[in-house]
């Protein structure tokens, strides 16, 4: 199976990936694409423009202080690697173990688990147990969200086909 054509666009800061979102049509963000990629090939989803998100600095964060701060794209292996995070709050690095495989958990994202918003994926389970804060950023700034007023349904999110989330709280 091969993805149906699409426009594929580069930004390095969230200002021009924002701005990228706002002045495009029919466009979603790419993290590791370990979810859409499968569904483009599907064809189940048809983007007309990729905004990769892989070069955008400054989404990658991974702070432990008297609050746990995650950036969209901190990759999953990071989440399990991370000796002060699993001391921090043992049970995202447990859920984590069970999250695919070495290989996809190389690439993939807390951010496009939580944007991709599988009802059997572990990260957003986690994120709804540890009532976490979602930060989400478009050209009209930054907005934050519950993480129940963040998943609004079945694979469904709040964030409007413009927004980025740029990092979540649990
Ligand atoms: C073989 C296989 C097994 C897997 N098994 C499991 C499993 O057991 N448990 C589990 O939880 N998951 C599993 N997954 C899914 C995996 O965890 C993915 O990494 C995850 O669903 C998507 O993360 P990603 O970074 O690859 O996002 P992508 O695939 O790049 O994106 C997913 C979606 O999120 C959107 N998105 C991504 N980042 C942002 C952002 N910052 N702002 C707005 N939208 C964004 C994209 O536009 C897309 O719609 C599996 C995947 C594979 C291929």
């Amino acid at each position: 199976m091969k993805p149906a054509p699409f426009g594929y666009h580069d930004p390095k800061t969230i200002e021009d990936a924002v701005a990228l979102m706002a002045q495009l049509e029919n466009v979603r963000a790419l993290a590791g694409g370990q979810s859409l990629v499968p569904m483009m090939n599907f064809r189940y989803a048809m983007p007309d423009h990729l905004i990769d998100l892989n070069g955008v600095a400054g989404l990658d964060m991974l702070e432990i202080g008297d609050n746990i701060r995650m950036g969209a794209m901190l990759r999953q292996r990071r989440i399990e690697f991370s000796e002060e995070l699993r001391m921090a709050c043992p049970i995202i690095h447990e859920a984590l173990l069970h999250v695919g495989h070495r290989q996809t958990r190389n690439r993939g994202t807390i951010g496009g688990s939580l944007c991709h918003l599988d009802p059997a994926a572990e990260m957003p389970a986690m994120m709804l147990l540890l009532d976490a804060q979602m930060m989400a950023f478009s050209v009209r700034g930054a907005r934050m969200m519950r993480v129940d007023e963040f998943a609004i349904g079945f694979m469904t999110t709040a964030l409007e086909p413009d927004e980025l989330l740029t990092w979540s709280a649990p």
